[in-house]
């Protein structure tokens, strides 16, 4: 199903919608809770298997850019993906992931892989920034409510529509209901 949402929905971004990002497609993507909690202690508050599969899908062999803080809760390159990691420390190196100081320059990078697609894949402060200039928002909605430190901001549906939903309810391996939405910008 995922493959399917990007095939299609890559078709339907005309060139002039993706213009400021040379045509790559800047999109975010994110679990977060019924009021936007992502995050606490710099790690994420629950354990969803279906949602690490749905990641594991949609971004395999693909560029993901994170922020050096979701890296380091991370701690290791993800296998089978092309890992960017951005920070402003001009000192900060390591092995197996391409290092960036800005979004453009994830951007620019992105371009050399001759791909179509860029996923954002957090933390708090890398969304934010990227939030402005994402065309496409993969959000993972899990109904609860969870204490947290770290938020997303709010998808408008002003500026923002819901192209594809799936709704899953909890199960012996998944704790809560969620629900795996596409939104593009309008
Ligand atoms: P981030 O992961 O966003 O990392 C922040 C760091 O990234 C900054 O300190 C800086 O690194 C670098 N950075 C951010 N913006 C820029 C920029 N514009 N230019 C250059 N460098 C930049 O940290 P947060 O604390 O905001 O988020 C982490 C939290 O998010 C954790 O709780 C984590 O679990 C959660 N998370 C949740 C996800 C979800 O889908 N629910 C996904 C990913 C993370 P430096 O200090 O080195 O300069």
């Amino acid at each position: 199903m995922q493959d399917d949402v990007s095939k299609n929905e890559n078709s339907n971004l005309s060139l002039s919608v993706t213009e400021g990002t040379g045509g790559i497609i800047l999109s975010l993507l994110v679990a977060a809770d019924e009021n936007n909690v992502i995050g606490k202690d710099n790690q994420l508050p629950w354990h969803l298997p279906n949602d690490l599969k749905y990641f594991k899908n949609l971004t395999w062999a693909m560029p993901i850019l994170m922020g050096r803080k979701t890296f380091e809760s991370i701690g290791k390159a993800l296998p089978g993906r092309k890992s960017i990691v951005i920070t402003r420390n001009k000192n900060w190196q390591q092995t197996e992931v391409d290092v960036v100081y800005s979004i453009d320059e994830a951007i620019e990078l992105a371009k050399s892989y001759d791909v179509k697609e860029i996923f954002v894949i957090g933390g708090a402060e890398i969304f934010n920034t990227a939030f402005e200039k994402a065309h496409r928002i993969y959000l993972t909605r899990i109904h609860h409510q969870f204490e947290g430190d770290v938020y997303f901001p709010v998808v408008n549906e002003k500026e923002w529509r819901l192209i594809k939903e799936h709704r899953c309810t909890k199960d012996e391996k998944n704790a809560f209901d969620h629900s795996f939405q596409v939104w593009k910008r309008k």
